[in-house]
C-alpha cells in the first residue's frame, strides 16, 4: 500500500477512503493483520492493524522490510496519446522502473490536456501489484522546443523514430550513463520536430525494428530494451 508521507517506526497512520475500502472490504483484514506498507521516500514497511472501524482502520508501522529500491537513470518522455493508452504508459513506466515520466507537447498531439492525479494513480497500482519501493517521478507537460533547448548534454537521448535510425540495441552498446528515451504521438513528430531533435546534440536516433508500432508498445519496447541493454 502505498502512504504518501514519511514512514517511520512506531507510527500510527490512519487510513481513509479507497484505501481503507480495499483493506476492510476486499482483503477483509482484522486487527492484528499485517500489511506492506511504502512511502518512495524510505523503503517498504511492515504495518499491523491496531483498530478497524466500518470505514477506516489504524494501521501501526512494526518494522521495515526493504530500503528504497535504486532506479535506473532512465527517463521515459513520450507525447501524451488518448486517455487509457497513457494510463498504461503509466503503468508500464512504474512496473519497468523508469526514475521519470515526462509528458512532452508535440505539433500532432490529439491530447493537450493530462489528468495528473490519474497517471499517478495508475503508477502507484502498478507499483503496489508489483512489490515496488519506488515510483517515476511524474514531470509537467513541457513542449518539446523547450525539452530540446533545456536538454542537459550529459544525459543521451534515444530518440524513437519509425523513419529509421540505428537500431536500439546497436545504439546502446557503447553508451551507458543517463539517458531518456523520446517517443512522438499517435500522429509521429512532423519534420520540423524530427529535424529539430535531430539537431540535439545529445540525441541518438533509434529504430524499433521494420514495423511502425503503436506509441504505448514503442514506449514499452524502447524501455525494456534499454533495462535488458543496461542489465538494469
Ligand atoms: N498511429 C499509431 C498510434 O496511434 O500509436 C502509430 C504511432 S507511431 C508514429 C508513434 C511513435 O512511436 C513514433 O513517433 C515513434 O517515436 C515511435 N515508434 C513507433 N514505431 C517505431 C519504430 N519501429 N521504431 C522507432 N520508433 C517507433
Amino acid at each position: 500500500l502505498f502512504i504518501d508521507q514519511p514512514l517511520a517506526d512506531g507510527m500510527e497512520l490512519r487510513i481513509e477512503g479507497g484505501q481503507a475500502h480495499y483493506l476492510l472490504s476486499v482483503m477483509r483484514v482484522k486487527i492484528g493483520a499485517v500489511v506492506k506498507l511504502f512511502d518512495d521516500r524510505t523503503g517498504e514497511w511492515l504495518g499491523e492493524v491496531a483498530a478497524a472501524a466500518k470505514r477506516d482502520l489504524i494501521v501501526r508501522i512494526v518494522a521495515r522490510l526493504r530500503e528504497r529500491e535504486g532506479v535506473p537513470d532512465l527517463w521515459l518522455c513520450a507525447a501524451p496519446i488518448k486517455r487509457g493508452r497513457i494510463d498504461w504508459v503509466a503503468e508500464k513506466a512504474s512496473e519497468l522502473g523508469v526514475a521519470r515520466l515526462v509528458p512532452v507537447a508535440t505539433r500532432r498531439a490529439v491530447v493537450d490536456k493530462l489528468n495528473y492525479d490519474r497517471l499517478r494513480a495508475h503508477m502507484i497500482e502498478a507499483a503496489e501489484q508489483c512489490e515496488r519501493t519506488a515510483l517515476p517521478e511524474l514531470a509537467e507537460l513541457v513542449p518539446l522546443d523547450a525539452l530540446l533547448r533545456d536538454w542537459p548534454a550529459e544525459r543521451a537521448l534515444f530518440f524513437a523514430d519509425e523513419e529509421g535510425g540505428t537500431p536500439m540495441l546497436e545504439a546502446l552498446r557503447d553508451r551507458t550513463g543517463p539517458a531518456a528515451i523520446l517517443i512522438g504521438p499517435e500522429g509521429g513528430f512532423d519534420p520540423a520536430e524530427r529535424e529539430a531533435i535531430r539537431a540535439c546534440p545529445a540525441a541518438v536516433a533509434v529504430s524499433l525494428g521494420p514495423r511502425i508500432l503503436r506509441a504505448e508498445t514503442a514506449a514499452l519496447a524502447a524501455v525494456s530494451i534499454w533495462m535488458a541493454a543496461a542489465g538494469d
